[in-house]
This record gives C-alpha cells, sequence and structure tokens, in this order.
C-alpha cells in the first residue's frame, strides 16, 4: 500500500505529486509519494507522532516484536522519540531500560503493579509521596497488596519489619515535604540480604545528584514532570531498570496497562534534557542560599534542607552527594499559628503558590503534617519552597517582605 520512495527531486514536478491510481487531492495528499531525502543531521531529535506505524508487507507485519526496540509495530510500543528518550534517561540514571509514563503518579503505579501481586506487601518510608500513600490504601488494598510504613532513618528497625510477604520496599531520597534523607545505604543493604526488590523514587536526585543502581537499587523512576522537563509544562514519568528480566515484567505491565506519551511532550523532554545538569547546580545553589537565609530568621524553628548538618538524615546524604535539589522546608515556630503562616505565604510577590517544582517558577506550599504523619514529629507549620530560575536576591527579598507582612497582619 506505501509508495515506494522516491529520490529527490523526482517528485518536483507539478503532476509527478500524485500517484498512477488517483487524481483526487482526497487521496493524492494521503497517499503523496514524495519523500523527502534521508541523511537530516540536526543534533535535536526530530518529533514522531504516531497511532500507527505502517508496515512494507503482511510477512513484516507478522514478524515484528515490539518488545526490544528493534522495530515499530504501533505507537503505544514506541516510536524513534521515545526510544531516543528512554535510552538517554538509562544512560542519565546508569540503567540499561527505561520505560515512558503520562505521569510520575503513573510511575509509582506501574512498578507497583507490575511487581505486586495478591497476598504481597509493599513497605513504605513514613514520609513517602502523599499520592503514592493513597494509591497503596486504596488501589493496591482493593487488590489485595498490604503496606506498612517504615521509619527512613532507622535500617535496623526496617530490617526487623521486613516478612515472608515482603515483596517490595519504596524508597524516596528524600522526603518531599519533611526532607529526612533515608539511610539509603543500610535500608537497601537490609532489602538485599532479605532477597526483597528495592524502588527509588529518583525524582529529587533526577540522575544527577548519585547513581541509584551503583547503590544496589533495582528500580528507580521519576517524575520527569520535574527536573528532565524543568518547563513546569509537561507531566511524564519514567520506569529505569539495569536487569532484563526485571524490565521485561515492567514493560509486558505497561503494554497491558495501555500507557502511552505523547510525541510533542517527548520532544519538549528531550530539548530540556540537555540542560538538565547546569540547571540542577544553579537550582542547588540558589536552593542553598535561600535555605541559609532562613536559618538566621527566628519566625523559624528549623530549616530541613539535606545539607544542613542538624537536617534529619544528613550524614545519610553526605554518605551518597554532596549535591540537592533546590527544593527545603522551614518549620515556622509554633507561637506563630496556621492562619500566620498562611498570611506569610498569600504576601509572597515572585513565589508562587503551587504544587511542583523544578520548573522556571519559585513555589511555595503551607503543608498541615498533623494532617500526614502519625505520629508527627514535627512542631510548628512547615511551609516548603521550591526554588525556581529567578535571581536568589530576588527571593531573599520576597521572603522579607512577606514576613514583614505576616507580622503586621497580626498587629
Ligand atoms: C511530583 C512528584 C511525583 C509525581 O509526579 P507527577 O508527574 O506530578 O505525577 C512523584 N514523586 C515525587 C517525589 C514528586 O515530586
Amino acid at each position: 500500500m506505501s509508495a515506494p520512495p522516491v529520490p529527490p527531486g523526482e517528485a518536483s514536478g507539478s503532476s509527478a505529486g500524485s500517484p498512477a491510481w488517483s487524481d483526487d487531492p482526497a487521496t493524492t495528499l494521503i497517499h503523496h509519494p514524495y519523500r523527502p531525502p534521508a541523511g537530516f543531521e540536526a543534533p535535536q531529535p526530530a518529533v514522531h507522532k504516531a497511532s500507527t506505524v505502517l508496515f512494507a508487507d503482511v510477512a513484516s507485519l507478522r514478524a515484528r516484536d515490539w518488545r526490544h526496540r528493534s522495530g515499530y509495530t504501533y505507537g503505544l510500543h514506541g516510536t524513534p522519540g521515545t526510544f531516543t528518550l528512554e535510552s538517554r534517561l538509562a544512560s542519565l540514571e546508569g540503567g540499561l531500560h527505561t520505560v515512558l509514563v503520562p505521569s510520575g503518579l503513573a510511575a509509582i503505579t506501574l512498578v507497583q503493579f507490575a511487581l505486586l501481586q495478591q497476598g504481597d506487601e509493599v513497605l513504605l518510608p513514613a514520609n513517602v509521596y502523599g499520592p503514592s500513600r493513597e494509591l497503596a490504601r486504596h488501589e493496591l488494598a482493593r487488590a489485595g497488596i498490604t503496606h506498612r510504613l517504615y521509619d527512613p532513618l532507622d535500617a535496623a528497625g526496617f530490617a526487623a519489619m521486613l516478612g515472608p510477604k515482603t515483596r517490595l520496599v519504596w524508597l524516596e531520597a528524600p522526603g518531599s515535604v519533611t526532607m529526612e534523607f533515608p539511610d539509603l545505604i543500610g535500608l537497601v543493604a537490609a532489602a538485599r540480604a532479605h532477597g526483597v526488590l528495592t524502588a527509588l523514587d529518583n525524582t529529587w536526585g533526577a540522575g544527577i545528584a548519585f547513581d541509584p543502581f551503583a547503590l544496589g537499587l533495582d528500580i528507580s523512576m521519576q517524575a520527569l514532570t520535574k527536573f528532565p522537563s524543568g518547563g513546569g509544562d509537561v507531566l511524564m514519568g519514567s520506569v529505569t531498570t539495569r536487569d532484563d528480566a526485571l524490565h521485561e515484567r515492567i514493560k509486558l505491565c505497561h503494554m497491558r496497562m495501555g500507557w502511552g506519551v505523547s510525541g510533542n511532550d517527548v520532544e519538549l523532554v528531550l530539548r530540556s534534557l540537555a540542560t538538565i545538569g547546569l540547571r540542577y547546580r544553579a537550582n542547588d545553589d540558589a536552593g542553598r542560599r535561600l535555605a541559609d537565609f532562613w536559618t538566621r530568621r527566628p519566625e523559624v524553628s528549623r530549616v530541613l534542607h539535606p545539607a544542613l548538618p542538624d537536617a534529619p538524615g544528613h550524614a545519610h546524604w553526605a554518605a551518597v552527594t554532596q549535591r540537592a535539589a533546590g527544593l527545603f522546608s522551614v518549620l515556622f515556630d509554633p507561637r506563630h499559628p496556621p492562619s500566620a503562616v498562611d498570611a506569610f505565604v498569600d504576601a509572597l510577590k515572585v513565589f508562587g503558590i503551587g504544587y511542583s517544582w523544578a520548573g522556571p517558577v519559585s513555589l511555595a506550599v503551607p503543608y498541615d503534617l498533623s494532617a500526614m504523619r502519625h505520629p508527627n514529629p514535627y512542631a510548628g507549620t512547615l511551609v516548603r519552597f521550591a526554588v525556581g530560575m529567578e535571581r536568589v536576591e530576588d527571593l531573599i527579598a520576597d521572603c522579607e517582605q512577606a514576613l514583614a507582612a505576616m507580622s503586621a497582619s497580626r498587629g
């Protein structure tokens, strides 16, 4: 059915654009014989968009296997764009295989559903990403999969929790609101000794801060929505592995679940990925400068940034990296009630109020930890800051004026 490629130039005559079997534009514009010349080399990969992929004949349709990136069968099974992005992400994280999904949360879901079945248990850190915990409480529970929460700072206590039903250990480094950095080395060693698979939410490290596979982790997932996108304009997730058999389990589940990503979104992430190292370092520097400002403010009792010596898990952070994302939280002293902290956030002008991070706009969100953590080890209202790309002096000045507005509002 598809026309044979026409050498460049041969299709330039007025009638050369029509196949022999029709001259009606309704048909000829779809079955147009012109093919651009091969050999166009640009540094940036092209945008590939397809549901349907055409085969030369029935034999090749029957012969094509989608599992090993050796050919194209259907849009959901991969395009040159998704294969390219998957390969670059695998290199970034020190893995061998990557699978793309439409969001970071979908990447979490994919790992859980690919590896767990009825009767199994997954262990989640007590500071786990909130929607991940909701997934466990509802969808995993409905599938007969149970979960328990462990203290990510206590590897010995964690080791004692590993039981005959434990099939997967979830790790997050650090917890994305309270920022405790887990004892990654101790937790992974205990899980491995017990023969249990380990999966890391590596959104914060982004493949820049440390190499998850060198630490012995089996699976690394990322919300590409954050650093790899860097634009605050894409939702996407990835699941990366080194082990062929493990990848195959994840890939088969991925295909059966039907998760595809848009070719335009793939191009956006590919465009940004080239600068991820520069953006990460700049974000780290700005985040530490703003965190340092907060350590000198009397309104807050604690600054939760893994690079600060008194942050929970600081030694575990220092054991695996010297880098950090520009993401941290402050605990307002309990003498400032939640309403005053809300007034502080409302008074911010440069910071937006909103979820997510690693985009151009700095963001702030107040969290009520008493509703999130049982038991809650922290006193006072927490505000999480996600540093964007604005000048850091402007961010500091914004916090200063909002603190002044907060105290003025209380008379
Ligand atoms: C944002 C985020 C996710 C989820 O990503 P989405 O693309 O928003 O679904 C998962 N884990 C962490 C740590 C995140 O920050």
